[in-house]
């Protein structure tokens, strides 16, 4: 993950880039507001800590610069402590959190964490608005609809969420992890067997009728769809 900071306290960005690097995230500074949007507008970060009170442009008018240029990268602005009127307006040019200074690393961690998960997951809806095709099974998501050959096959919405997810990442294998995360999403708290469920459910209007085993179980991996 590439994470901008825009802070123009050298010993804060230093700070962030030498913490969110041990971290395992590859971290670039900017310590100005022109600089800072400049680099953004190129749209090949994966997140963006953006300071308020910067020299050259301030953080909310480089966020509104930045939304208005149709940059959607998930940002994370930095306000001023106590500042309630900071946080509103830092929502209302386009963030997406704030997190108000001092504040302590771990939470700025979390924070972008979860900000990752959730680009993650509209980068999948994004993707998956084209149909997609496993041999002659078709899934088409603006319609939501899947057929098999000629067939209509009727689905659930969560059953065709679950194999829209391994359609889309067919023929890799996909792990029961990530098909909760991403299907079922992060805050899903029930029984993770409710997969293997799915899979049978799916299993009986995708293969069974047509006499085919597409849908595979991959032992201690996860699941598989094949075209076959
Ligand atoms: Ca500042």
């Amino acid at each position: 993950m590439h994470v901008l900071v825009v802070e123009d306290e050298v010993t804060l960005a230093e700070t962030l880039r030498d913490g969110l690097g041990a971290e395992g995230f590859t971290v670039t500074v900017a310590h100005d507001g022109l600089t800072g949007r400049d680099l953004a507008m190129t749209g090949r970060f994966d997140a963006v800590v953006l300071d308020i009170m910067l020299p050259g442009r301030n953080g909310f008018r480089v966020c509104r610069d930045l939304r208005d240029g149709g940059v959607t990268t998930p940002i994370l602005m930095l306000t001023a402590k106590d500042g309630e009127l900071d946080e509103a307006e830092a929502l209302d040019t386009g963030a997406d959190d704030f997190l108000s200074k001092p504040f302590s690393f771990i939470v700025l961690l979390a924070r972008l964490r979860a900000l990752q998960r959730r680009s993650a997951v509209s980068d999948v809806r994004a993707v998956t608005k084209a149909a997609m095709r496993v041999g002659d099974l078709v899934l088409e998501p603006m319609q939501r609809r899947c057929r098999r050959g000629e067939h209509d096959v009727s689905l659930t919405a969560r059953e065709f969420d679950l194999l829209a997810e391994l359609a889309r990442c067919s023929p890799d294998v996909v792990s029961k992890t990530d098909i909760l995360a991403r299907v079922w999403g992060a805050e899903f708290e029930g029984d993770p067997n409710v997969v293997e469920v799915y899979i049978g459910y799916l299993r009986k209007k995708i293969d069974v009728p047509f006499s085919r085993m597409s849908l595979t179980t991959v032992r201690g991996l996860g699941y598989r769809l094949d075209a076959q």
